[in-house]
């Protein structure tokens, strides 16, 4: 069997133009908040998450994690 997986993010359609990494992952700060954007956020595979400067593979635990944090912290 050969198998290839892909990681790449299938860029969303949006009227604004988001900065976007080579994976075509979100660049996001350090809130999960889309460049530029204050109450917009990106979370699991479509971000470009970061551990210092070491980007952070795309998995379901970081997912999970971006998520439970981004649901704590937005506003609504
Ligand atoms: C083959 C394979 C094996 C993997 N194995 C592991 C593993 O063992 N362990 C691990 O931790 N991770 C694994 N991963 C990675 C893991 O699956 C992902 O990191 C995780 O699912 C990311 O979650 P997510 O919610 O960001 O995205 P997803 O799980 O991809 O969820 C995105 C959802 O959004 C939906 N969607 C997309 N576009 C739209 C739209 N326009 N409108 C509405 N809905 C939309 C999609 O249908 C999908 O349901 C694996 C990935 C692959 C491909």
């Amino acid at each position: 069997m050969i198998f290839t997986g892909g990681i790449k993010v299938e860029p969303i359609k949006s009227n604004k133009e988001y900065e976007l990494n080579r994976y075509n992952q979100y660049v996001i700060d350090d809130y999960y908040r889309i460049k530029g954007e204050s109450c917009v956020f990106a979370i699991g595979d479509v971000a470009q998450i970061l551990d210092g400067d070491v980007p952070i593979p795309p998995t379901a635990q970081s997912a999970e994690q971006s998520g439970s944090t981004v649901a704590k912290i937005s506003p609504g």
